[in-house]
Order: C-alpha cells, then structure tokens, then sequence
C-alpha cells in the first residue's frame, strides 16, 4: 500500500470513529459508520491518483457516489476542524 494512502485510510478512520461516538453516540462504530469506512477504504485503494492526490474529498473525479460523499462531507465538517489540533492535517 502507498504510503499516502496508508496515511489517508488511518486519517478516515479516526474521523469516521470520532464522528460515530460524538453524533451517534455510540461505544463502538455504528454499521452505518462502518460502511462509509469500508467504502471510503476500497475508494482509496483503487484511487487513480496515488501518486500526487488531493484529499478524496477534494478530488476532482469525485469517485463517491453522491450519498457517501454527502456523509462524508458531513464527516469532515464535524470532526475535520476539532482534528486539526490533534492530528497534522496539514501534511495530507
Ligand atoms: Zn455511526
């Protein structure tokens, strides 16, 4: 696995975690949650831009379909800013 990509997968999923256990509320990621990992997970793994890629989210090709993009998009708007202090965003 491309290291970016390593790096994008472990960013996602500390995101989607924080967002399940501070929106749903739960001790454990939710199916929901978990689903939107999993497929954000096989969309990285099979990115086209791996070499030199945006954030998924910011990516022009927009690979996700239209309700996990909106639940994402969700996701990085809750939890993207808190994680900021606590994770090097920066270096994505
Ligand atoms: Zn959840």
């Amino acid at each position: 696995m491309h290291p970016r990509v390593a790096r994008e997968k472990r960013i996602i999923e500390i995101m989607i975690t924080n967002f399940c256990l501070d929106v749903h509320k739960r001790f454990e990621i939710c199916s929901d949650c978990q689903e939107l990992l999993n497929y954000t997970e096989k969309r990285l793994l099979t990115c086209p831009f791996i070499e030199n890629k945006p954030v998924c989210v910011n990516c022009e090709i927009h690979c996700y379909n239209k309700n996990q993009q909106d639940k994402i998009k969700l996701v990085m708007r809750t939890v993207g800013s808190k994680m900021i202090y606590t994770n090097p965003l920066d270096t994505l």
